[in-house]
């Protein structure tokens, strides 16, 4: 079908889309309306883990909408508990409670942490976030996020979210105060542009918070559930957190999020906090399926692998075009192209013919990376060759 055949005019303008609609999927590659593959890099936005249309997940979609789609919060479900438990049994964690999107389960972590420190801080309810971080659209999770221009957009912001430098200990330190409650942050920022804290960094905060009686917050929607090649990327810096949001990968492409936290700070009472959708069995369901899946032996070393891989396919083109670099973790990881090209590159790597590849530049001077846990080193040189043939043109 052509483009102008769609029903797409009644859609709200909220950003330039190609003129294309996707139709179908089948893990690494996506394909269009006029039947044109694409080498998917993109993934839904770090979303389908397991790439698209996965076996496992589908199985258990179909599966759990025969038996129960949803009973409503107020009721205990098979498959909340059975995810709640996977995700309890490997993480420090002892407490979830299921969202719907990364920005609704960072709101939760919000409200978790202001009502700790109503019960047992005297009513501190300050969260120190940091610059270019990214933690959703919700009112709260535009003003706890360090992106430029989003203190205007909306004007008033929720008040509350002082801002520090990442990997600056003492850009934290100086923000402390009695108020202060927690402290938030993307292990690796990714709408940033592929930012790791260091491990050194992780460390320190982690002691910083302890020693002023402050939670340390991670928001690991995008950089948790395999991405960075451990099941959550704070098991890289050998720390501990309080509280931690995931997302994206968590439901392989479904709707679903996460809030999780010690027991001794999951100290929401009755009516805190609650959700029509939240928990519901068909979601839970899927997200059940994708955590045994990365779960499976061998899955994360490939990840770590696949991902090494790419950091190294990476470097190679940098040295040879004369690029500044490549950074990230595992399967989330930037080419750092020292110049504002990045959106062309985008675009041309789309439009190649006869096959396209999808790619993001997370800022203009940088392309991230983010394929499906399961590519192959095939798709890798595949998306490899594509990129060069772009540059060359150029
Ligand atoms: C994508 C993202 C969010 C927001 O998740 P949504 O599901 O889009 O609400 C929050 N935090 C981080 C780190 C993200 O990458």
């Amino acid at each position: 079908m052509q483009f102008t055949e769609y029903p797409t005019q009644p859609l709200m303008y909220i950003t330039n889309r190609p003129e294309i609609v996707f139709t179908h999927g089948k893990g690494s590659w996506i394909y269009d309306n006029e039947g044109k593959r694409y080498l998917d890099f993109i993934q839904g936005w770090a979303v389908n883990s397991l790439g698209h249309c996965n076996e496992g997940m589908i199985e258990a979609l179909e599966k759990q909408a025969r038996l129960l789609i949803n009973p409503s919060p107020a009721f205990y479900n098979e498959p909340m508990a059975k995810l709640a438990e996977l995700l309890t049994q490997h993480s420090v964690f002892d407490k979830v409670f299921f969202a719907n999107s990364g920005a609704e389960a960072n709101e939760g972590a919000i409200k978790l942490a202001r009502k700790w420190g109503k019960k047992f801080k005297h009513g501190a309810y300050e969260i120190i976030t940091f610059d270019h971080s990214f933690h959703g659209r919700t009112l709260a999770t535009m003003s706890a996020s360090g992106k430029a221009g989003w203190d205007t957009i909306y004007a008033p912001q929720v008040p509350g979210f002082p801002k520090a430098d990442l990997n600056d200990i003492a850009s934290v330190e100086k923000l402390i105060t009695d108020k202060t409650v927690a402290v938030m942050l993307e292990p690796i920022q990714g709408e940033g542009g592929v930012i790791p804290a260091t491990r050194e960094f992780m460390q320190q905060l982690r002691d910083l918070t302890k020693r002023h009686n402050v939670l340390l917050i991670v928001d690991e929607v995008q950089s948790g559930c395999g991405r960075a090649g451990t099941l959550f990327a704070y098991e890289l810096s050998n720390i501990e957190p309080d509280i931690m949001t995931l997302g994206k990968g968590i439901g392989g492409g479904v709707p679903l999020a996460a809030l999780l936290s010690k027991a001794e700070i999951a100290v929401f009472e009755a009516g805190d906090q609650g959700g029509t959708y939240n928990g519901n069995p068909l979601m839970t369901a899927v997200g059940y399926s994708v955590i045994s899946q990365l779960l499976a032996p061998g899955f994360l070393e490939g990840v770590r692998e696949r991902g090494e891989y790419l950091k190294d396919q990476l470097l190679e083109l940098s040295k040879e075009r004369g690029f500044e670099g490549e950074r990230g973790e595992g399967l989330l990881r930037a080419l750092l192209l020292g110049k504002d090209i990045g959106p062309q590159i985008v675009e041309k790597t789309r439009l190649l013919q006869p096959e396209g590849v999808l790619l993001n530049a997370a800022r203009p001077n940088l392309l991230r990376f983010m394929p499906a846990l399961n590519v192959t080193r095939e798709e890798i040189d595949q998306m490899m060759a594509m990129l060069r043939t772009v540059l060359d043109s150029l």
